[in-house]
């Protein structure tokens, strides 16, 4: 087997198989994710001080890689056909959208890089590159306003690469600082609330601090 070979056998699109594959609904959706764990329900103290009843750590949804790829799977059921037949490569900004954007890239059967902040600017390392007119789907775990995406789609774009969109486990339904195209696979909306106003707090209950900017 040669490597051209094994680069036909292995990065082909499952276009094919993603059509055949039952999308699930909002309800399912919800509860594999309470199940891993990704979703919790208590009383939270957010990276932005506010509390919550609500906590997102979208890593233990992808603590088993065969399970993942199956999200990636049933993001990719949300993109139309002609977006997904076009894309050459996946993006994802790190830390976060690494396991998901490896997931995704493996279910559409492109490759997959990823950006990473050095001196609080979005770059790609390790010899990373996008080529002028690569077409580029980006992932990433979480999308609250989306400000990692957004800085993603600028560096697209400086390489002269074009955008086809964004996909992301959670959206959290806020304003979106992007402007490319966008799906979620889960559109959840926590409530939190200041201190001082917090309905767990007034009940006497103890919130717990956890530390994550995804909690925000
Ligand atoms: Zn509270």
């Amino acid at each position: 087997m040669t490597k051209t070979d094994i680069m036909n056998e292995f990065a082909t699109p499952e276009l094919e198989v993603l059509k055949e594959m039952p999308a699930l609904g909002h309800d399912e959706l919800l509860e594999f994710f309470e199940k891993t764990g990704a979703i919790q329900y208590g009383h939270f103290i957010l990276t932005s001080g506010r509390h919550s009843d609500t906590y997102v750590q979208c890593a233990r949804a992808m603590e088993s890689p065969r399970l993942t790829v199956f999200l990636g799977e049933q993001t990719l059921k949300k993109v139309p056909d002609e977006i997904l037949e076009n894309v050459d490569l996946v993006v994802s900004p790190a830390v976060g959208g690494i396991t998901f954007g490896f997931a995704v890239a493996y279910a559409l059967g492109r490759d997959f890089i990823f950006a990473e902040r050095k001196e609080a600017k979005m770059m790609l390392r390790r010899s990373f590159t996008i080529q002028p007119g690569q077409k580029v789907l980006i992932a990433e775990d979480v999308v609250t306003t989306g400000g990692s995406v957004k800085e993603v789609e600028d560096l697209v774009k400086e390489a002269g690469g074009e955008v086809l969109g964004v996909v992301s486990l959670i959206d959290r339904k806020t304003d979106k600082k992007f402007s490319s195209p966008y799906w979620g696979l889960l559109e959840f909306d926590a409530k939190s609330w200041e201190p001082e106003a917090c309905k767990l707090c007034a009940e006497g209950g103890e919130p717990q601090s956890l530390g994550s900017r995804t909690l925000s």
